[in-house]
């Protein structure tokens, strides 16, 4: 059995001394170790007491980007001396913290918005440190792909975080494909970050390879002023942000997936649903619509039609 030193947080405080923690100034003494601190996706309540004071105390910050970090800290007035950690010297830098850290350091990692480690720096660091018999601490808080999944209305028991789609459209369908592939053993709600200048192209893939009635949900700029959570099929969010001026804010894309919303597999009932969504957002024809229905899920005209009438018959 592996054992962690105390962190100073093995007792909850009692109510009287929150106004003090209110504003992270516990002064609890903080374990040597790394800290993985969570920081808000962009509003700033978003950071837990805990966070704070983690911040406060600690020996170093490693920033993903120290002049990001800056205005937080500043925000909250702590003082902590920072150091910058990112993608380009992920590496090198993550040997001299462990370095430190195994001289008793207590060193908090944070990346410029939310969970350090997912989709950001932090993985690594928290590997070397665990291989050098260092305590890591996961500070929780803040995160864009949990906050989107239960804000979605999509099945949450069972997801899978796929982290940004390529940005080339062949990279991007061989990964909708594969995702498309495993959903029958796999069901469950799939996502994705994207980025404004990326997600039509991403929603065309996604028309292309599951087809236009794939439920989807984008949600932009979670926890700001303007947040928004688009609900529709694939298609019909496509349209909508076709029709927008700009396109603007940060956003995670998430895809039910389920045996019934899996095309090539569906029902004609789902087939049929795609026709007519096509001929409602489109005002496409009949032929039309099926045409296009059957080049996105990859099967001939004819048999795109005989599914379309067996429904139709089912409905006489
Ligand atoms: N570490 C972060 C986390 O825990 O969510 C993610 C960092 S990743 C580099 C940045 C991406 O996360 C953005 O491109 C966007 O897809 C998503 N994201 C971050 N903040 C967001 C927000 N407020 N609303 C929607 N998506 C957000």
């Amino acid at each position: 059995m592996t054992t962690s030193p105390p962190t100073g947080d093995e007792e909850s405080a009692p109510d009287s001394v929150v106004p003090q923690a209110a504003i992270g100034a516990s002064d609890k003494p903080l374990a040597p170790g790394l800290y993985l601190v969570a920081t808000p996706i962009g509003n700033l309540e978003d950071i837990t007491l805990r966070a704070l004071r983690v911040l406060r105390l600690a020996d170093r910050i490693a920033c993903e980007d120290t002049r990001q970090t800056a205005k937080l800290l500043g925000h909250f007035g702590i003082r902590t001396p920072t150091v910058s950690y990112h993608m380009h010297n992920e590496a090198s830098r993550a040997g001299e913290l462990v370095e430190a850290l195994k001289a008793g350091a207590r060193i908090a990692v944070v990346s410029d918005a939310g969970m350090p480690g997912i989709a950001d720096p932090g993985a690594e660091i928290a590997a070397a440190a665990i291989a050098a018999g260092v305590p890591v601490f996961p500070i929780p808080g803040a995160n864009a792909a949990l906050s989107a999944l239960v804000g979605s209305g999509f099945p949450a028991e069972r997801f899978t975080f796929r982290g940004f789609l390529p940005s080339k459209e062949g990279q991007r369908r061989s990964v909708l494909e594969a995702l498309r592939a495993e959903t029958p053993d796999a069901p469950g709600t799939a996502i994705f970050y994207e980025t404004p200048h990326r997600i039509v192209a991403a929603l065309e893939d996604v028309v292309a390879v599951f087809g236009p009635s794939q439920p989807v949900v984008l949600a932009r700029e979670l926890t700001k002023l303007h947040e928004e959570f688009l609900r529709g099929t694939a298609e019909g969010i496509l349209t909508d942000l076709q029709g927008r001026p700009s396109i603007r804010g940060e956003m995670v894309l998430l895809l039910e997936r389920s045996p019934q919303t899996e095309p090539g597999t569906g029902t004609a009932a789902a087939l049929a649903d795609e026709v007519a969504t096509l001929m409602r957002s489109e005002s496409l024809g009949e032929m039309d619509a099926l045409k296009r229905v059957a080049r996105a899920r990859g099967i001939g005209k004819s048999e795109a039609y005989r599914e379309w009438q067996r429904r139709s018959a089912k409905r006489r």
